[in-house]
């Protein structure tokens, strides 16, 4: 496995790599590494020759009050982590490289990203597709890999990807969890053993709408009022918001079609802000 963190050299791989009729996977990731992410690049080495996976922790897509300080770093484990789930290069730039002084071109989708994420965190997305946009510009994959832990993300990329004609396959891959339901999360190391009892309640309420909706109840009202009540017994939880949107364009429905929407929950259990959603 080579790490790289130049883009002149991950560029000059990426054009050997193409050249060699290879197919290239690309796996963006923030670091500090778990099984979710793991899970993405297993996923990446089933259909590509090489694996890219970046390690970026993208100061663009943090608000000026947001934890960037606080995110967590550790890359030398990552590095071992990459190469044990079948990673051939890891890109890991540091931030003058892809922002150097004067930087001044960003990508902005103008939708997608408005609601839910982007009412509390307004220039998250505005980062996210920059970086994403920037990523695809350097490695060139043939497809790259997104979580549905992070719903609005993927329709956003997705998006961008359809608008800006990017020749990038996006593959949604499934969230996963701990045993007792939490989703995996490089933030949930910030949560106490309490904390992280109560935070489990997100997905008791992603869970409960859904065996609702399985039961016939497709008012999006209904169940969500039940989500909020689940969240509300619990005092450390706030809830920032309980949505039920379509799973492509994140408008709101009113109705739930199975397969089509999805229920999203973003809330703050103390201090760490945690994000999950199910397909209902
Ligand atoms: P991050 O490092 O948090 O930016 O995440 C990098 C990628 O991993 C994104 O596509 C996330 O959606 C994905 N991801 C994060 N947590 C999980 C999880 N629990 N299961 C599957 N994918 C995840």
């Amino acid at each position: 496995m080579q790490t790289l963190t130049s883009v002149f050299e991950m560029q000059t791989l990426a054009e050997d790599l193409r050249s060699k009729g290879q197919i290239v996977g690309l796996v963006p990731t923030m670091g500090a590494l778990h099984e979710g992410h793991l899970s993405l690049i297993r996923i990446a080495a089933e259909r590509a020759d090489s694996v890219v996976v970046s390690i970026f922790v993208n100061p663009t897509q943090f608000g000026p009050n947001e934890d960037f300080n606080r995110y967590p770093r550790e890359l030398e484990s990552d590095l071992e982590k990459c190469r044990e789930a079948g990673a051939s290069v890891v890109f890991a730039p540091n931030a003058e490289e892809l922002y150097p002084k004067g930087y001044s071109t960003y990508v902005v989708e103008e939708f997608i990203g408005k609601p839910l994420e982007g009412v509390s965190r307004p220039n998250h997305f505005r980062g996210v597709t920059t970086i994403v946009a920037k990523l695809f510009n350097i490695v060139r994959p043939d497809f790259a890999v997104f979580g549905q832990k992070d719903a609005q993300q993927v329709a956003v990329i997705k998006k961008m990807v359809n608008d800006l004609h990017f020749m990038v396959d996006i593959v949604t891959a499934p969230t996963l969890r701990d045993p007792d339901g939490l989703a995996l999360s490089s933030r949930n190391r910030h949560l106490t053993n309490t904390q992280r009892q109560e935070a489990l309640a997100l997905h008791r309420a992603l869970q409960k709408a859904k065996s609702m909706v399985e039961s016939g109840e497709y008012r999006s009202d209904r169940l969500v009022a039940e989500a909020t009540h689940l969240l509300g017994e619990h005092r450390r939880i706030r809830i920032i918001y309980t949505s039920i949107v379509d799973r492509c364009t994140m408008e709101p429905v009113r109705d739930v079609i199975p397969g089509k929407a999805i229920m999203a929950i973003a809330a703050w259990v103390d201090e760490v802000r945690l994000i999950d959603n199910i397909i209902l």
